[in-house]
């Protein structure tokens, strides 16, 4: 009975903690989805400017809104993202299909579904 009692206890921390693995960020996706941002935001820490979430493949892409070529992209993970620049989980519910940008990291976003625009 007290054997029970013990493995019963267990399951309810690892619920727990997956709980907590799940609320690090307010996004749907698991914190380990990878995404793309740019070398310019890992590595020169520039503020995120401007973020899709893909029509095809529901990737999120997190970069600082310059020019980019292939070689500046780079995957990490949305928490990693996330604990950059918390403003990012405004986004959270922007659907497929659309991208939104802003001025300044204090700017408002402004989403575009770029399906309206075809
Ligand atoms: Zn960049």
């Amino acid at each position: 009975m007290r054997y029970l009692k013990y493995i019963q206890k267990d399951s309810v921390d690892i619920k727990r903690k997956q709980m907590e693995e799940n609320n690090l960020t307010p996004f749907a996706d698991a914190p380990d989805t990878a995404v793309i941002t740019c070398c310019h935001v890992t590595d020169d820490r520039a503020p995120i400017l401007y973020v899709s979430h893909d029509e095809d493949d529901g990737m999120w892409q997190f970069l600082c809104g310059g020019e980019h070529s292939d070689d500046d992209a780079k995957i990490v993970s949305l928490r990693y993202i996330y604990e950059l620049d918390h403003s990012i989980g405004q986004l959270k519910d922007m659907r497929c299909g659309c991208y939104a940008e802003r001025e300044s990291p204090a700017g408002e976003w402004t989403v575009t579904d770029s399906e309206q625009n075809i």
